[in-house]
């Protein structure tokens, strides 16, 4: 088994349990990102997770995941008993719901909603089917016996809704997420470009960088995929409502194909929720989990989730740390011809030189790639080609170097050189010794570039570090 883990790890994280002692040894673990989930927080109870995860390490990203749009029961004051066979009136507006009159909280839910739909009410655990429409409600046939209570989700699978892009709450979030300079905005029910880029212009009005990863998890997410991967950072696949919307077998054939898209263009992707969900409660997994963390990783995901595990389970660390030994297990055991070939469009420098540097860490003896990057995205495309090799990406921010967090195999630091390009790599190689991650014998591949007008990635060297150092020597005519 490799020394190094490639797969990152998002960790959902709530303040009830954020000490600074228990996120260290999540990060131990193998934690990469910290995941807040707005729906179950405020903007004051996030801020504790902040200060906490700031206090550990300023390498851990932080990920703000919106509520986003959605529709849910109202004025429920007692549960509504509902039985199978029964006929339910369902109506939008300001009235009381009562046994028998279901009111929910979208105000077209009536127009927009077909005959035949199937309604679904509370994460799928109970089902009605549109029998007919009036003029304001709509007469729901019961499929199974139980309470609906207030406040309870409703999904309607295939049926796009004129939901806006985003809630009150999610401008609330998203702006204090600029505020606090995070590094993710994880938005969620994206339906298509329009969403992605409602999120951007607030981003744009508050003078932000954070990145947006767009959740997908309905049928026009998945649709849309690719002028939404035009707008947004990277992906999250949520498998959680996408298995309420979407029939739960079409779901591995999904997200196969969503990682396939966002391996392609060079994006990071997050497959998410229930991965690891038997150990909320017990200490060891399921077989069928275990293989669905790996499924993820030799499908070539970035990244893989936790959510209730690391929230409010009672074995979080021992979670991290199985996911993090299924993933060196597997990354080992991966059959590099069942990488996809990462297309490079005409002309891109790039991506030629990001492919060359992971061919030759594939079959030279090679140690490690090193990069320095300014926006990042060189490391990116160095990642997509899922270089066997560690990652050293040398960032001039803070921020780009949490950014990269999400992306497979990158092991991100920061370096303050900006002299020259000599310097840069000189410096680089001396940090990375230091650390012990590489030795002076080590042959390693350099992937860097010019600085100034024109700048960019424009070389790849091949070379032991000492031959790297001593070049630099040499220019100096020292
Ligand atoms: C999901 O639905 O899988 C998901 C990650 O979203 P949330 O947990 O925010 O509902």
């Amino acid at each position: 088994m490799s020394k190094h883990k490639h797969t990152k790890i998002v960790a959902t994280i709530s303040d009830k349990n954020c000490e600074p002692d228990f996120l260290r040894a999540l990060m131990d673990a193998g934690m990469n990102v910290v995941r807040i989930n707005t729906a179950h927080q405020t903007t004051e109870s996030a801020m504790n997770i902040i200060r906490n995860v700031r206090s550990v390490c300023d390498c851990l990203a932080i990920l703000v995941d919106t509520k986003g749009p959605e529709i849910r029961t109202k004025n429920i004051v007692e549960p509504i008993k509902i039985n199978k066979g029964d006929h339910l009136t369902i109506k939008c507006g300001d009235e009381p719901s009562t046994q028998g009159v279901l009111v929910v909280d979208y105000h077209y839910f009536t127009r927009d909603i077909p005959v035949g739909s199937s309604v679904l009410i509370d994460d799928g655990e109970l089902e009605l089917t549109i029998l007919e429409k009036t003029e304001d409600s709509l007469i729901a046939l019961v499929g199974n016996d139980g309470y609906i209570k207030n406040r309870k989700s409703i999904n309607v699978p295939g049926v796009s809704l004129h939901l806006p892009s985003l809630t009150e709450k999610d401008r609330q979030f998203i702006r204090w997420a600029a505020a606090n300079d995070l590094d993710f905005i994880a938005h969620s029910f994206v339906r298509n470009k329009e969403d992605v880029m409602a999120v951007q212009e607030i981003l744009n009005e508050e003078n932000s960088k954070i990145k947006i990863i767009a959740k997908i998890e309905d049928t026009d997410g998945v649709k849309n995929i690719d002028e939404i991967l035009d707008h947004a950072y990277g992906i999250m696949v949520a498998r959680g409502d996408l298995g309420i919307e979407i029939p739960a077998e079409k779901i591995p054939a999904i997200q196969r194909n969503l990682i396939r898209k966002c391996v392609e263009r060079k994006k990071p992707v997050i497959i998410a929720t229930q991965m690891l969900h038997t150990m909320i409660t017990n200490p060891r997994p399921t077989r069928a989990e275990v293989s669905d963390v790996a499924t993820a990783i030799y499908d070539r995901t970035d990244a893989v989730m936790l959510s209730g595990e690391t929230a409010y389970g009672q074995y979080p660390v021992e979670a991290v740390q199985l996911m993090s030994r299924v993933a060196m297990e597997v990354e080992c055991s991966k059959d590099k011809r069942n990488d996809l070939s990462v297309p490079r469009l005409e002309n891109e420098v790039s991506a030629f030189l990001a492919e060359a540097a992971v061919l030759s860490a594939s079959e030279l003896k090679v140690a490690a790639i090193i990069t320095d990057t300014l926006t990042g995205k060189i490391a990116r495309y160095i990642s997509a080609f899922r270089s066997p090799r560690p990652v050293y990406a040398k960032c001039h921010t803070g921020k780009v170097k949490r950014e990269l967090a999400l992306s497979y195999g990158v092991f991100a630091s920061e370096i303050v050189v900006k002299k020259n390009k000599y310097k840069l790599v000189e410096t680089s190689l001396l940090d990375l010794v230091e650390r012990g991650c590489i030795s002076e014998n080590d042959t390693v591949v350099y992937v860097g570039g010019n600085f100034g007008v024109g700048g960019g990635t424009s070389f790849i060297e091949i070379a032991s570090v000492a031959q790297m150092m001593h070049q630099k020597k040499a220019k100096d005519g020292k």
